[in-house]
């Protein structure tokens, strides 16, 4: 049975941080089939689309000087520059969909998700492979990247692993379905925690 969530008159925000390679899209997607109270950020970017990728669903696609404007007036709730290219979450949007009782999920980086740590009430997850070999195998498996990206993918999860001690909770993908009971857990007690008093 589906538990009846989306109750909350305001909704509440999660944020998702994964090295590449983790799974995180897909636990997401499993989320946001089984809740539909919950809706995914549409983060900015200064990157190019990939193929597959359209504009204003997986991400709006800007140029670097249009992105320094939004910095510039305030737009981001935070914004962080990954590898080469600028990535920034924004404030409207994210207020629009709470104040309709959504949750809004955004999957950003540790750069990022510190940044709202200081001064942002959201519930924050961190999701890690099972190991960084491990990781490594289904970065080689999945083929989308050469040896080189992924050395730079691996280095970089490494220094990302090491900060999922200062997020709430800590899931780690070894089997997707435990992972993903624990997500959808973790949702269902969030939506049902007291605010303090
Ligand atoms: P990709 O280019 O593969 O879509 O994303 C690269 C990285 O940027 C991922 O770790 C993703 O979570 C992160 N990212 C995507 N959107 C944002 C954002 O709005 N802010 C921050 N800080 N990171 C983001």
């Amino acid at each position: 049975m589906i538990p009846l969530l989306g109750g909350l008159k305001k909704g509440l925000v999660f944020v998702i941080s994964a090295p590449a390679g983790t799974g995180k899209t897909t636990l997401v997607r499993m989320l946001r089939d089984e809740f539909h109270c919950l809706i995914e950020s549409v983060s900015f970017t200064t990157r190019k689309p990939r193929t597959s990728e359209k504009e204003g669903v997986d991400y709006f696609f800007i140029s670097k000087e249009a992105f320094e404007q939004k910095i510039r007036e305030g737009e981001f709730l935070e914004h962080a520059q990954v590898f080469d290219n600028y990535y920034g979450t924004s404030k409207i949007f994210v207020e629009k969909e709470r104040e309709k009782g959504k949750h809004v999920i955004l999957i950003i980086d540790t750069q990022g998700a510190l940044q709202l740590m200081q001064k942002l009430d959201a519930v924050f997850i961190f999701i890690s492979p099972p190991s960084l070999e491990e990781l490594k195998n289904r970065l080689y498996r999945r083929n989308a990247d050469t040896d080189e990206t992924i050395a730079l993918r691996l280095s970089w999860a490494e220094k990302e692993m090491a900060l999922a001690p200062r997020y709430n909770y800590h899931i780690i993908n070894e089997n997707l379905k435990i992972a993903y009971d624990v997500l959808r857990s973790i949702l269902i007690a969030e939506e049902h925690r007291n605010p303090p008093q």
